[in-house]
């Protein structure tokens, strides 16, 4: 008996001794496991606190201005240094078609001959047509690409900046910036730009892109909330869609009023545009001192050829009296 006792009780031993390392087996896993799994919500928690940064700041890398060029890949230290604040001309097209149809539409549609035959003048006279992104620097720095350069600016999205302009700018090299209106694009609206066309056109380089609100509302007549959403989500989508930092505004019918300047400031505009006839707004070359944020252009009407267009390109130009027609 005492034999066997023995036997069970060295049995029972080593059970409580198997059990007991098992147990401490298991304490020291626990263990090893919380302090590993502290540190790593430690290192999870400073990872997730950097990914917002690091994700802006690989976003703010990708991302490049309206202009669809990255800062720092502009030409500045060929530029030309001025002494005093540049003045930029700055044009104002709508539609320009090949269409019979489409020209019987008024005194915004230009005939493409008329725009060929601008474009080939300002060619030969030697002008830079400038990106918004080069507008932008011209405005706010005292260099300039050339003595001669001007901004051709197309409103409202049209399906002739792709069908009619683009093939232009294509044969002559030159650049444009297109005013979109987002909610038409969204609403595939007769008449205006698909995002693919867009996309296509800022992928070239020739055409870049700024905002025209979502539904083409005069903004100096919506409430706040309503100008909010209009410059807020069209600079969102253009933003996503395109991938850049939309900062320039072009008020629809260049309606505004302070309080629109400073939501959309507020929004992360830095530069408007406005038309030439509303506000008390003159045609005239823009310069600084106009405000950033109102900038004024020439409107180029279906009858502005040539000789017009050139006496507004062509410097010390200042009101003009043909330009305030609507
Ligand atoms: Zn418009």
């Amino acid at each position: 008996m005492k034999k066997r006792a023995n036997k069970y009780q060295k049995k029972h031993h080593g059970i409580r001794n198997v059990i007991f390392l098992i147990f401490s087996i298991l304490l020291i896993t626990l263990i090893v496991y919380g302090i590993s799994a502290v540190l790593n919500r430690g290192e999870a928690s400073g990872s997730n606190s950097k990914v917002p940064q690091t994700s802006s700041r690989s976003n703010s890398n990708r991302k490049t201005s309206s202009s669809g060029q990255s800062e720092t890949t502009g030409p500045t230290q060929k530029w030309l240094q001025s002494k005093t604040d540049n003045e930029l001309p700055i044009l104002m097209f709508h539609y320009a078609s090949s269409q019979a149809a489409d020209l019987a539409g008024g005194s915004n549609w230009m005939p493409d001959s008329t725009l060929e035959a601008d474009l080939l003048a300002l060619k030969n006279a030697g002008y830079t047509t400038v990106t918004s992104e080069q507008a932008i620097k011209i405005m706010t720095s005292h260099t300039k690409p050339s003595n001669k350069m001007v901004w051709l600016t197309f409103d409202d999205g049209s399906l002739t900046l792709y069908r009619d302009v683009f093939p232009l700018l294509k044969k002559y090299n030159m650049h444009a910036t297109g005013a979109i209106i987002t909610g038409f694009v969204d609403n595939h609206q007769s008449g205006i730009l698909t995002w693919e066309q867009i996309k296509e056109m800022k992928a070239s380089g020739l055409v870049d892109f700024i905002s025209h609100t979502v539904s083409h509302l005069d903004l100096g007549t919506l409430s706040t909330a309503d100008a909010t959403y209009q410059l807020q989500q069209s600079k969102k989508e253009l933003d996503s869609e395109l991938g850049q930092d939309t900062n320039i505004i072009c008020y629809p019918a260049g309606g505004y009023n302070q309080e629109t300047i400073q939501i959309a400031k507020n929004l992360g505009y830095s530069y408007g545009i406005i038309d030439p006839g509303r506000n008390g707004a003159v045609a005239k070359e823009a310069t600084a001192s106009d405000g950033l944020m109102t900038l004024p252009r020439f409107r180029m009407a279906s009858t502005t050829g040539p000789s017009l267009m050139m006496s507004y390109v062509s410097p010390a130009t200042t009101f003009n009296e043909q330009n305030t027609m609507k």
